[in-house]
Protein backbone atom coordinates (compact mmCIF):
# COMPACT_ATOMS: atom_id res chain seq x y z
CA UNK A 1 0.00 0.00 0.00
CA UNK A 2 1.56 3.53 -0.74
CA UNK A 3 1.18 6.14 2.01
CA UNK A 4 0.55 9.42 1.34
CA UNK A 5 3.18 11.65 2.93
CA UNK A 6 1.73 13.72 6.19
CA UNK A 7 2.11 17.28 4.89
CA UNK A 8 -0.76 19.43 6.16
CA UNK A 9 -2.01 21.97 3.43
CA UNK A 10 -2.99 25.06 5.22
CA UNK A 11 -5.64 27.71 3.85
CA UNK A 12 -5.34 31.20 4.34
CA UNK A 13 -8.66 32.82 4.05
CA UNK A 14 -9.21 36.69 2.91
CA UNK A 15 -11.33 37.45 5.90
CA UNK A 16 -9.05 35.45 9.00
CA UNK A 17 -5.14 37.29 10.23
CA UNK A 18 -4.21 33.39 10.49
CA UNK A 19 -3.86 30.09 8.42
CA UNK A 20 -6.61 27.53 8.80
CA UNK A 21 -6.63 23.62 8.64
CA UNK A 22 -9.85 22.32 6.56
CA UNK A 23 -11.18 19.22 5.78
CA UNK A 24 -14.90 19.31 3.84
CA UNK A 25 -17.99 20.35 5.23
CA UNK A 26 -19.47 16.83 3.74
CA UNK A 27 -17.16 15.58 6.60
CA UNK A 28 -18.92 17.54 9.83
CA UNK A 29 -20.42 14.53 11.22
CA UNK A 30 -23.25 17.16 13.20
CA UNK A 31 -23.18 19.24 10.66
CA UNK A 32 -24.33 16.97 7.49
CA UNK A 33 -27.39 16.41 10.07
CA UNK A 34 -28.24 19.76 10.75
CA UNK A 35 -27.99 21.37 6.74
CA UNK A 36 -31.17 19.09 6.58
CA UNK A 37 -32.99 21.08 9.39
CA UNK A 38 -34.79 24.40 8.67
CA UNK A 39 -33.50 27.72 10.69
CA UNK A 40 -30.25 25.51 11.22
CA UNK A 41 -26.79 27.91 10.87
CA UNK A 42 -25.34 24.68 8.80
CA UNK A 43 -28.75 25.26 6.39
CA UNK A 44 -27.36 26.87 2.71
CA UNK A 45 -23.60 25.73 4.59
CA UNK A 46 -20.99 28.50 2.77
CA UNK A 47 -18.40 25.63 3.12
CA UNK A 48 -20.35 23.67 0.35
CA UNK A 49 -21.06 26.74 -2.24
CA UNK A 50 -19.13 29.25 -4.31
CA UNK A 51 -15.70 29.04 -4.17
CA UNK A 52 -15.51 26.09 -1.66
CA UNK A 53 -16.35 24.13 -5.17
CA UNK A 54 -13.33 25.33 -7.29
CA UNK A 55 -11.10 23.08 -7.45
CA UNK A 56 -7.73 24.57 -5.84
CA UNK A 57 -10.02 25.18 -2.83
CA UNK A 58 -11.42 21.37 -2.85
CA UNK A 59 -8.36 19.98 -3.56
CA UNK A 60 -6.23 20.85 -0.44
CA UNK A 61 -9.67 19.57 1.84
CA UNK A 62 -9.73 16.50 0.26
CA UNK A 63 -5.87 16.02 0.95
CA UNK A 64 -6.06 16.83 4.44
CA UNK A 65 -9.11 14.18 4.97
CA UNK A 66 -7.31 11.74 3.39
CA UNK A 67 -4.26 12.21 4.98
CA UNK A 68 -6.12 12.36 8.59
CA UNK A 69 -8.19 8.98 7.49
CA UNK A 70 -4.54 7.10 7.04
CA UNK A 71 -3.01 8.36 10.55
CA UNK A 72 -6.01 7.62 12.73
CA UNK A 73 -5.30 3.99 11.97
CA UNK A 74 -2.37 3.61 14.01
CA UNK A 75 -0.56 6.04 17.49
CA UNK A 76 2.41 5.73 15.08
CA UNK A 77 -0.08 7.84 12.19
CA UNK A 78 -1.72 9.72 14.75
CA UNK A 79 1.99 10.67 16.74
CA UNK A 80 3.11 11.57 12.89
CA UNK A 81 0.15 13.89 12.16
CA UNK A 82 0.87 15.70 15.30
CA UNK A 83 4.44 15.97 14.97
CA UNK A 84 3.92 17.77 11.40
CA UNK A 85 1.08 20.31 12.36
CA UNK A 86 3.51 21.11 15.63
CA UNK A 87 6.20 21.54 12.57
CA UNK A 88 4.52 23.53 10.67
CA UNK A 89 2.86 25.99 13.10
CA UNK A 90 5.36 26.33 15.28
CA UNK A 91 5.65 30.49 15.77
CA UNK A 92 2.79 31.44 14.66
CA UNK A 93 1.07 33.95 16.44
CA UNK A 94 -2.57 32.50 15.57
CA UNK A 95 -3.96 29.45 14.27
CA UNK A 96 -7.58 28.64 13.32
CA UNK A 97 -8.95 25.02 13.19
CA UNK A 98 -11.74 24.48 10.25
CA UNK A 99 -13.06 27.04 8.32
CA UNK A 100 -14.68 24.48 7.16
CA UNK A 101 -14.91 20.78 8.27
CA UNK A 102 -15.29 19.91 11.89
CA UNK A 103 -13.61 17.60 14.63
CA UNK A 104 -13.51 13.58 13.67
CA UNK A 105 -13.58 12.55 16.98
CA UNK A 106 -11.90 12.21 20.36
CA UNK A 107 -8.50 10.89 18.62
CA UNK A 108 -8.63 14.24 16.46
CA UNK A 109 -9.58 16.15 19.50
CA UNK A 110 -6.55 14.81 21.61
CA UNK A 111 -4.07 15.68 18.83
CA UNK A 112 -5.30 19.20 18.37
CA UNK A 113 -4.88 19.56 22.72
CA UNK A 114 -1.13 17.95 22.24
CA UNK A 115 -0.60 20.45 19.50
CA UNK A 116 -1.81 23.61 21.24
CA UNK A 117 0.81 22.08 24.25
CA UNK A 118 3.38 22.02 22.17
CA UNK A 119 2.82 25.14 20.42
CA UNK A 120 2.73 27.49 23.54
CA UNK A 121 3.33 30.67 21.87
CA UNK A 122 0.39 29.99 19.40
CA UNK A 123 -3.12 31.22 19.86
CA UNK A 124 -5.96 28.56 18.96
CA UNK A 125 -9.03 28.62 17.82
CA UNK A 126 -11.42 25.87 17.05
CA UNK A 127 -15.08 26.66 16.40
CA UNK A 128 -17.32 22.89 16.49
CA UNK A 129 -20.58 21.55 16.75
CA UNK A 130 -18.99 18.32 17.75
CA UNK A 131 -20.07 18.98 21.59
CA UNK A 132 -20.33 15.50 21.93
CA UNK A 133 -16.88 14.61 21.05
CA UNK A 134 -15.74 17.68 23.86
CA UNK A 135 -17.55 15.86 26.51
CA UNK A 136 -16.28 13.04 26.20
CA UNK A 137 -12.68 14.17 25.88
CA UNK A 138 -13.74 15.73 29.13
CA UNK A 139 -15.26 13.28 30.92
CA UNK A 140 -12.22 11.04 30.17
CA UNK A 141 -9.95 13.63 31.77
CA UNK A 142 -9.02 16.03 29.55
CA UNK A 143 -8.51 19.81 29.70
CA UNK A 144 -8.32 22.04 27.29
CA UNK A 145 -5.17 24.25 27.43
CA UNK A 146 -5.33 28.10 27.97
CA UNK A 147 -3.89 28.70 24.89
CA UNK A 148 -6.87 26.21 22.61
CA UNK A 149 -10.27 28.69 22.58
CA UNK A 150 -12.70 25.62 22.00
CA UNK A 151 -15.97 27.46 20.87
CA UNK A 152 -19.66 25.70 20.68
CA UNK A 153 -21.09 26.69 17.85
CA UNK A 154 -25.41 27.51 18.10
CA UNK A 155 -27.25 25.29 15.88
CA UNK A 156 -30.07 27.37 15.36
CA UNK A 157 -29.75 31.07 14.43
CA UNK A 158 -31.20 33.19 17.36
CA UNK A 159 -30.20 31.12 20.03
CA UNK A 160 -26.83 30.22 22.03
CA UNK A 161 -26.02 26.82 22.98
CA UNK A 162 -25.03 27.27 27.00
CA UNK A 163 -22.54 24.90 28.71
CA UNK A 164 -21.35 25.70 32.08
CA UNK A 165 -17.06 26.95 31.72
CA UNK A 166 -17.60 26.52 28.00
CA UNK A 167 -16.76 29.52 25.72
CA UNK A 168 -19.46 29.59 22.74
CA UNK A 169 -20.58 31.39 19.20
CA UNK A 170 -23.62 32.04 17.91
CA UNK A 171 -25.51 33.71 14.59
CA UNK A 172 -28.02 36.55 15.20
CA UNK A 173 -28.99 35.83 18.89
CA UNK A 174 -28.11 39.03 20.30
CA UNK A 175 -25.95 37.85 23.01
CA UNK A 176 -22.64 38.34 23.67
CA UNK A 177 -19.41 40.30 21.70
CA UNK A 178 -20.87 40.94 18.25
CA UNK A 179 -18.65 40.49 15.32
CA UNK A 180 -16.88 43.59 14.35
CA UNK A 181 -15.66 42.32 10.77
CA UNK A 182 -16.38 44.81 8.05
CA UNK A 183 -16.98 43.98 4.49
CA UNK A 184 -15.97 40.34 5.82
CA UNK A 185 -12.49 41.38 7.05
CA UNK A 186 -11.39 41.06 10.90
CA UNK A 187 -9.09 43.64 10.53
CA UNK A 188 -7.51 44.27 14.24
CA UNK A 189 -10.25 42.68 15.83
CA UNK A 190 -8.67 39.02 17.46
CA UNK A 191 -12.06 38.38 19.16
CA UNK A 192 -12.55 34.91 18.41
CA UNK A 193 -9.55 33.71 19.63
CA UNK A 194 -9.92 35.51 23.23
CA UNK A 195 -10.83 33.30 26.25
CA UNK A 196 -12.18 36.28 27.94
CA UNK A 197 -15.01 36.69 25.66
CA UNK A 198 -18.08 33.96 26.67
CA UNK A 199 -19.77 34.10 23.50
CA UNK A 200 -19.28 35.66 19.92
CA UNK A 201 -22.46 36.48 17.78
CA UNK A 202 -22.01 36.38 14.20
CA UNK A 203 -24.07 38.30 11.96
CA UNK A 204 -26.07 36.31 9.06
CA UNK A 205 -25.57 37.19 5.42
CA UNK A 206 -29.63 38.33 5.68
CA UNK A 207 -28.37 40.43 8.74
CA UNK A 208 -25.55 42.30 6.83
CA UNK A 209 -27.49 42.89 3.76
CA UNK A 210 -30.06 44.72 5.89
CA UNK A 211 -27.66 46.61 7.94
CA UNK A 212 -25.67 47.80 5.06
CA UNK A 213 -28.96 48.55 3.80
CA UNK A 214 -30.01 50.51 6.17
S1 LIG B 1 -15.23 38.38 16.00
FE1 LIG B 1 -13.38 39.45 15.26
S2 LIG B 1 -11.87 37.81 14.89
FE2 LIG B 1 -13.88 36.83 14.99
S3 LIG B 1 -14.64 36.73 12.87
FE3 LIG B 1 -15.47 38.64 13.78
S4 LIG B 1 -13.98 40.23 13.23
FE4 LIG B 1 -12.94 38.24 12.92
Amino acid sequence: MNLLPVVHRYSQTGKMPSKSYSIPAESCITGSKLRSVPGSVCEGCYARTGRYLMPNVREPRDWNLAVWRQARQTPEGIAAWTDEHVRQIGGSELFRWFDSGDVQGVDMLRAIVEIANRCPETMFWLPTHEWSIVASFRRAGGTIPGNLVVRLSAEMHGRRELVPGMLSSSVDSGYGQACSAVDGQCGPCRDCWDPSIENIDYHSISKLRRLHNS
